[in-house]
């Protein structure tokens, strides 16, 4: 005992099955940071920053943002000093070249990923939920297109995510439907 060592867990779920909500409660609970990739994007498309400017094209199509914008994002937190007792990846990895590149550099702390918690959500509830947002909080990706896109590119890209990880025995499916308390206590009893 004595030594740092990190704790990374990683919520993986479509568009809309609540990994924003439910990650920021787990990383709570867990006292580790909360990184989630389309937050951060969304900050910096806000901040019209160079970077923001390239990714708000790919984001409103409902695309993915290209690896080289991600990696450096990503880079730059694991080496940041909050990060050094682990960290809660939301939105992140979203591919399977993208899982690789988390492994290096996770690699290269003596870490990896610990525990990937799968949110379950029908399709149905995933698209009312995405279109109920888009009346409340008017994010530019969610209107109809873009969600249709973005859940084609979960099933195409990230789903595959799941197998990856389930090969090493990290996988905890958690039924992602009822309210976000008893949601949040199935991710807190999966994450142990
Ligand atoms: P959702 O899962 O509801 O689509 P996110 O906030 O996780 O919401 O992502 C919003 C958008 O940000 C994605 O559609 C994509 O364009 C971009 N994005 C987020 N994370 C990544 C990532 N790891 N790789 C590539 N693009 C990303």
């Amino acid at each position: 005992m004595g030594e740092n060592v990190m704790k990374n867990v990683m919520i993986l779920g479509a568009p809309g099955s609540g990994k924003g909500t439910q990650g920021k409660l787990l990383a709570e609970h867990l006292k580790i940071p909360q990184v989630s990739t389309g937050e951060l994007l969304r900050a910096a498309v806000k901040a019209k920053t160079p970077l923001g400017t390239k990714a708000k094209g790919f984001m409103d199509k409902g695309l993915l943002v290209p690896d080289e914008i991600i990696f450096g994002l990503i880079q730059e937190i694991l080496d940041s000093p909050p990060a050094k007792n682990g960290v809660l990846m939301d939105g992140f990895p979203r591919t399977v070249p993208q899982a690789e590149a988390v492994d290096r550099m996770l690699k290269k702390k003596g870490a990896g990923v610990d525990r990937v918690l799968v949110l379950d959500v029908e399709e149905r509830e995933l698209v009312e939920r995405l279109l109920a947002r888009a009346a409340k909080e008017g994010r530019s990706d969610d209107n109809l297109e873009s969600i249709t896109q973005r859940l084609e590119v979960y099933h195409k890209q990230t789903a595959p995510l799941i197998a990856f990880y389930e090969k090493r025995g990290v996988v905890k499916k958690v039924a992602g439907s009822g309210s976000v308390t008893q949601i949040s206590e199935r991710m807190k009893t999966a994450a142990a």
